[in-house]
């Protein structure tokens, strides 16, 4: 799926990638004000490589809950890069845009998830 759609949500996972980051350097420095930090983390995120050890400093501070949401987020970009984009892992079936619009880290249908979840309760 390389389209406008896919674009749209490859800025919402990296704008929600790099709020993730600004929360965590917000956490640790203190200093830094919440906005300054996500302009700070947007920066970076297009900076590849360059502040790559910074980042990975940066990741052995994230909570565990955190930690999931940021390989979530660059699990759902790589599937935009690969054009799978979408497409639920389970069952194949295209993820309704709606529920990828709440949710843009979804790579289930709401049937797969759901058994997913009544599975491992
Ligand atoms: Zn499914």
């Amino acid at each position: 799926m390389n389209t406008p759609i896919s674009d749209t949500f490859a800025r919402q996972l990296k704008d929600q990638r790099g709020a993730l980051l600004a929360r965590v350097r917000a956490r640790r420095g203190g200093a830094i004000g919440r906005a300054d930090a996500a302009a700070q983390a947007r920066e970076q995120a297009s900076d590849d490589g360059a502040k790559a050890s910074e980042e990975r400093d940066l990741l052995i501070g994230l909570e565990e809950r955190e930690s999931a949401e940021l390989v979530a987020i660059d699990a759902a970009l790589q599937r935009i890069a690969d054009g799978s984009y979408g497409l639920c892992l389970q069952c194949g079936a295209s993820i309704p845009a709606a529920r990828l619009h709440a949710r843009p880290t979804a790579d289930h249908c709401v049937g797969c998830q759901e058994a997913a979840e009544r599975h491992s309760r």
